[in-house]
């Protein structure tokens, strides 16, 4: 066991401070990772704020971050993929039990046993596991990912979550060229979700409450940006969409959208509202309308889209702020103020 250095918060209503937390050794199969970059996901503050009370309480103190991008410093004596030096990846989850048909799959984020980089429980050294806001981690060689030499890591680490939350699922439901497809919410996920349905070859149109995103969506690949606080604007996309991804982390009125999907269309969500969402029946009766959901993405295909992301230059637009300015950053976010993912340089935790 080692002390690492990290940023953890005491309760829902406390501010993340610095702090030290054990690590372990690396065991035969663990790659120790000194971490460069950690991307804000919502879900860290989500969590943070115990909000999914419900579903998954929060256990403190918490450490959060699950977008790792950083360096091997060690690896244990059967590890073969990684040597120190090398650049190594980490997402949502850090450990599954490899044996369910889930796993087998390739789909590890369905597995019964799979442990959560953060606030799930540690099978090595008890208590919770401990994300990605520290100057490092140990993880098993089975999931840590390799990163596309040619790509900015700042920019990479959203790739972890926000990346493959997106990615996933318009892989899933066959966005490609000749499809409408609408984003909903232009925040970390959203944008990355309009980089990826561009680069699929699909008609893009942004759904976003920003006036003032407007711009920054047609750059990102928007072919189109509707203000959905407009009606009217609204209106005229009726009965269109293939495909609609609601990437929104606060309430809002799904039926909207699913009534902007043509005949069979799909709307999934990856956004993860604290409270239900209330969905009209003949939204989804008419039309034959499908609405699904989608977890982030298994191992296999998380490492497809880094090397997709490696073939065609996508990364996140980000703001890279010091782990000082972490509890600021939760607070923009809360006033949707991100363009359009907070990347925490993680040398500033070396000052603490
Ligand atoms: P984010 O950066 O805060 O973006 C959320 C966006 O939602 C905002 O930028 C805003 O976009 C829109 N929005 C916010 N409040 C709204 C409201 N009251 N009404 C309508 N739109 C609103 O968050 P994120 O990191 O992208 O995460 C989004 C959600 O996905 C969170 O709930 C997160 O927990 C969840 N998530 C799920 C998975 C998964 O596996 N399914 C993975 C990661 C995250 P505009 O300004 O454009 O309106
Ligand atoms: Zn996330």
């Amino acid at each position: 066991m080692y002390n690492a250095k990290a940023y953890s918060a005491a309760s829902s209503t406390s501010s993340l401070a610095p702090t030290t937390i054990a690590r372990r050794d690396p065991t035969e199969h663990d790659i120790q990772i000194e971490i460069l970059f950690c991307g804000i996901c919502h879900s860290d503050l989500h969590q943070v704020r115990n909000e999914w009370s419900g579903l998954m309480p929060t256990v403190y103190p918490i450490v959060p971050g699950h977008e790792i991008v950083g360096r091997v410093t060690k690896v244990g004596s059967a590890v073969t993929r990684y040597k120190p030096g090398d650049l190594a990846a980490v997402g949502c989850m850090v450990d599954s039990d490899g044996a369910c048909p889930e796993c087998r799959a390739g789909l590890e984020q369905f597995c019964p046993n799979m442990t959560l980089t953060f606030n799930s429980p540690d099978k090595h050294l008890g208590g919770v596991t401990y994300g990605g806001n520290s100057d490092s981690i140990v993880v098993d060689e089975r999931f840590v990912l390799r990163v596309p030499s040619n790509l900015d890591l700042a920019g990479t680490a959203p790739l972890l979550c926000a990346g493959i939350t997106t990615y996933s699922p318009m892989r899933r439901w066959g966005v490609t060229k000749g499809k409408k497809v609408g984003v909903v919410g232009l925040g970390g996920l959203g944008h990355m979700g309009v980089k990826f349905a561009h680069a699929f070859g699909a008609h893009v149109v942004v759904f976003t409450t920003s006036p003032g995103k407007k711009e920054d969506a047609l750059r990102l690949g928007a072919d189109e940006v509707v203000v959905s606080r407009n009606a009217d604007e609204m209106q005229k996309h009726a009965g269109s969409f293939d495909f609609i991804l609601d990437a929104v982390a606060a309430d809002h009125d799904i039926n909207a959208y699913i009534n902007l999907l043509r005949r069979d269309g799909n709307i999934t969500l990856v956004g993860a509202p604290a409270m239900p969402l209330a969905v009209a029946a003949f939204g989804l009766l008419f039309g034959r309308r499908t609405l699904s959901g989608s977890l982030i993405g298994g191992i296999p295909e998380t490492q497809k889209m880094l090397d997709f992301c490696g073939a065609h230059n996508i990364t996140a637009d980000v703001e890279v702020i010091p782990i000082q300015k972490v509890n600021e950053a939760y607070e923009r976010l809360l006033k949707s103020d991100v363009k359009y993912r907070f990347s925490i340089d993680m040398a500033s935790l070396k000052s603490e």
